[in-house]
């Protein structure tokens, strides 16, 4: 035996960490090192992630930091462990859960916990393998970065590293891991973990953390009478409000909305089953398993509300009155519809709020609908139809949006009535906006699939093309503009669930 080979050095990534979550006590999480992955070779790096954590992108050049990432090696200065959480599951308590395949890391100086997904079996991995495949960490990975270049609240993703181990899903793939990154990764379900035990104090001890550690205001509102933690839920509601109003304007379906993958800081978090939409269909259902639909877009925005009314419901020990906590979750009810029209707003190009605005968001909604529309192309097409009508006192016809619809005169009438409200912003001005608010480049699941049949392959450059497009979603990346295409037919074959 070679005492050498055998003996794994830490590996120093010159950051100063600290985990304050392990701080907190053993009831809430077990210590516990990654296991190891054999013979791991790069998947996908982001370099403007590893800039926010601090690292120098040059160092994913390193034997080490593979290593590292792949679990091999330990870092310095980390304390990796699993934390417990439990959850509702489609609208059914679940009971325990907790992280069944990754481990955090600690924190970093700049502010994030970093955590591996996909590092083995932990206590909590129930009937799992602790392991997570190439083509779900692909996906997350790429959406992580996708979302935050979309200015949506995210986690986000430092790198994915792969290996040749075997994983058996519906049939056998290969193992990843996914290094992530968030201010932090607790959820509802932490808290709604310790409710279920009538584990008060510890249920005390997580909201005073997460309170001191990122909504201290809470502390000084007179809001609810002085009372921290329903100050707390309706801050948590708000964030969630507008995470949720950004997730339908840009036609993101998350997929598996369960308690367990809620933010507590309002972020996207655990990539699965996730679509942007293609054709413009209010019902759309992402999730291959999620056969009653409860999951689907249209139903998005009352899910999250759902999930709210069972955080309120874990925090109530804490709150005290449930008249309290009721009133902590109207907030959601305000927030979301003022964002969602803000949002739709911006995406039409109009800079302020005008009587007859909400009519014109819900007749080109139902346009959209009727005819099925793609939805990214619409909203881009017409961007740039605006951005033509400012050119130009006289355009050139410009059938472009018209294109893209069967009723002709339907969509006719509205681009008058759209194009009369828009004199009074001036269609330049709107133009300008409508370009930065409506992508050309969403992670559309065909473009994800044809990126990891080539990973399969040891081919990475389908995963680097999209990171790259994906990154500045608003720019035009000239040569690359089949990126931004319609679907092929056969994209809408692609079966995405659960499993991953
Ligand atoms: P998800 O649907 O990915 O959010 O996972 C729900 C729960 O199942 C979480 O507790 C995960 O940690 C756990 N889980 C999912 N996949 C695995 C796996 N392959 N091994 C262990 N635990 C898993
Ligand atoms: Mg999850």
């Amino acid at each position: 035996m070679n005492m050498v080979e055998d003996f794994a050095p830490e590996v120093e990534l010159g950051l100063a960490w600290r985990n304050s979550f392990a701080q907190l006590g053993t009831d809430f999480y077990t210590l516990l090192p990654p296991r190891p992955l054999s013979a791991p070779y790069w998947v996908g790096r982001s370099a403007s992630v590893a800039r926010e954590l601090g690292l120098e992108p040059s160092w994913f050049e390193s034997q080490d930091a593979l290593e590292a990432f792949s679990g091999n090696q330990a870092i310095a200065g980390t304390q990796p462990l699993a934390s417990v959480y439990s959850g509702h599951q489609f609208g059914v308590w679940a009971g325990q859960l907790g992280d069944g395949r990754a481990l955090l890391l600690g924190e970093t100086a700049s502010g994030y916990e970093v955590q591996l997904k996909g590092s083995g079996l932990t206590p909590y991995s129930r009937m799992g393998d602790g392991r997570a495949v190439l083509r779900s960490s692909i996906r997350e990975f790429l959406c992580s970065e996708a979302m935050h270049a979309l200015g949506i609240p995210t986690s986000r993703a430092l790198c994915v590293t792969g290996s040749d181990a075997p994983v058996r899903r519906e049939e056998i793939e290969t193992a990843a891991v996914v290094t992530r990154a968030a201010p932090s990764f607790i959820r509802f379900g932490h808290f709604e973990h310790f409710s279920a035990r009538e584990q008060y104090a510890q249920l005390k001890t997580l909201a005073d953390y997460v309170i001191e550690r990122f909504y201290p205001a809470c502390r000084e509102t007179d809001r609810f009478a002085g009372n921290p933690y329903a100050a707390f839920l309706e801050m948590v509601s708000e964030r969630t409000a507008r995470m949720l109003a950004q997730w339908q304007a840009v036609g993101f379906c998350h997929g598996v909305m369960n308690t367990d993958n809620m933010s507590i800081l309002g972020l996207t978090i655990d990539y699965g089953p996730f679509q942007f939409l293609d054709a413009f269909n209010p019902a759309h259902i992402c999730n291959h398993s999620d056969h009653q639909g409860r999951y689907a877009y249209n139903k998005q925005p009352n899910v999250a509300y759902w999930n709210l009314f069972c955080l309120g419901q874990a925090l109530l020990p804490l709150i005290g009155e449930q008249e309290l906590a009721l009133a902590a979750l109207e907030s959601y009810k305000t927030v979301f519809p003022a964002e969602l029209g803000a949002r739709m707003r911006a995406k039409l190009g109009l800079t302020d709020e005008q009587p007859g605005d909400m009519e014109l968001i819900e007749s080109i909604f139902k346009l959209l609908a009727k005819d099925r529309v793609d939805y990214t192309i619409f909203w881009r097409r017409l961007s740039h139809w605006v951005g033509g009508r400012a050119a130009s006192d006289a355009p050139l016809p410009d059938d472009s949006v018209r294109d893209l619809f069967l009723d002709r005169p339907a969509i006719d009438a509205w681009l008058l009535q759209y194009s009369e409200r828009l004199a009074k912003v001036g269609h330049g001005l709107a133009a300008d906006l409508m370009l930065k608010t409506n992508p050309k480049f969403v992670l559309r699941n065909h473009l994800g699939e044809q990126a990891i049949r080539l990973a399969k392959l040891k081919d990475f450059s389908g995963v680097n093309t999209l990171q790259r497009l994906l990154e500045a979603p608003f720019a035009e990346h000239p040569g690359f503009d089949s990126y931004a295409d319609f679907p092929p037919d056969w994209a809408s074959t692609i079966e995405i669930s659960c499993s991953s």
